[in-house]
């Protein structure tokens, strides 16, 4: 099998695998309260793909060109076991990159296993550093002081650099920008401002709620001066700045005011085994049932992952408008970001 490219000549590179669609927190942006209470139905874990089906599937993407893998959620490490996972991964050759994505709640007790692994990198969401903002965001009051101990703690465990995620909301946390950027940029950590998306259809989304990276820029370059650095490598997501005083970096994630989808090379599984091709699409690619009833073996879950992916033809974001925002797109705590 070889590498493979879609209808768009994007070529497919990472593998985002989501663990669990079940998390800790409520973030208002991602999960609301209202949408997700007690009485919501998450995946039975029966559905969940087991560990060794999901290194079948990683197995079957790496011959057509999957290098880096990230896991994620809901809250992937509410998900037992996450450092076995990670060890059987690590294992598949071709596979050059494993990261996580976390809330950062179980980091404390966790980084040290999750590093001895073979966990390559992690990335953090912290929305905000004043307390109570941060609270009334991921809406389960937790404290900062949590998530930043958990920062300190895959630092010490060598996970760096650390990148920590910031979704801006207008009106909610975009009066932090400016502390967060003080804050990480003399540590090992690599902070990216995310602008707030309509993923999913349960949060409400506004496009006045989003604050574009241009004005945050602004914000951040009137007080700390920013310089341009070249992309690590074509396709990446976050447009890069340095601090002109040479202390730090941080990124900009602007996909709704400079869609990148003409560099996309991600496909997404869900933790019930489907494949996503796109973070807005509305349907998945059952790949457990190939799996669990047909007993499809490597090198045919291969096969139709490149048949699947030479058919993609996703460009959401850049197509985004008033007729693309009512469709029935899945959530992004089912997805994984
Ligand atoms: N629970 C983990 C976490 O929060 O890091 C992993 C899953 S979460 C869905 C992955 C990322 O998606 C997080 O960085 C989160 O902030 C981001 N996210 C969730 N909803 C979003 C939205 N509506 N717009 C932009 N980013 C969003
Ligand atoms: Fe949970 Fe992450 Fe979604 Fe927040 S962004 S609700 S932490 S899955
Ligand atoms: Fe990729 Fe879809 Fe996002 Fe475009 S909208 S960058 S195709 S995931």
């Amino acid at each position: 099998m070889q590498n493979v490219s879609d209808t768009r000549g994007r070529p497919l590179r990472d593998l985002r695998i989501s663990v669990t669609d079940r998390c800790n927190f409520r973030c208002t942006y991602c999960m609301p309260k209202e949408a997700f209470g007690g009485d919501f139905a998450f995946m039975p874990r029966s559905e969940l793909l087991h560990y060794g089906e999901i290194g079948s599937i990683v197995k079957a993407a790496v011959p057509l060109g999957v290098r880096k893998l990230r896991l994620t959620g809901g809250e992937p490490l509410l998900r037992k076991d996450l450092d076995w996972l990670i060890k059987g991964l690590k294992a598949i050759d071709g596979i050059e990159d494993i990261a996580l994505t976390t809330n950062g709640s179980l980091l404390p007790q966790k980084a040290q296993e999750l590093a001895e692994a073979g966990l390559d990198r992690v990335t953090v969401s912290l929305d905000a550093l004043d307390d109570e903002t941060f609270r009334a965001m991921n809406d389960v009051k937790f404290p900062v002081a949590r998530v930043l101990e958990g920062i300190d703690a895959a630092i010490a465990a060598g996970l760096t650099p650390i990148k920590v995620n910031t979704v801006v909301k207008r009106g909610q946390n975009d009066d932090q920008v400016v502390a967060l950027a003080r804050h990480f940029r003399d540590k090992p950590v690599i902070l990216r401002f995310i602008e707030y998306m309509d993923v999913g259809t349960q949060n409400g989304w506004r496009l006045e709620d989003v604050v574009p990276s241009g004005e945050l820029f602004q914000r951040i370059a009137a007080e700390l001066p920013l310089e341009p650095v070249a992309p690590n490598y074509e396709g990446e997501v976050a447009r890069r700045f340095r601090f002109a005083d040479g202390v730090g970096e941080i990124g900009f994630i602007s996909s709704v005011t400079k869609p990148f989808c003409s560099t996309c090379h991600r496909a997404r599984l869900s933790a019930e085994g489907k494949l996503y091709t796109c973070l807005f699409a509305t349907e998945g690619h059952d790949l457990k049932s190939l799996i669990r009833d047909e007993d499809a073996d490597v090198a045919r879950l291969s096969e139709h992952l490149a048949t699947l992916w030479v058919a993609r033809d996703d460009r959401y974001s850049e197509i985004r408008s008033d007729d693309t925002r009512d469709l029935p797109k899945v959530e992004m705590s089912y997805i994984g970001g």
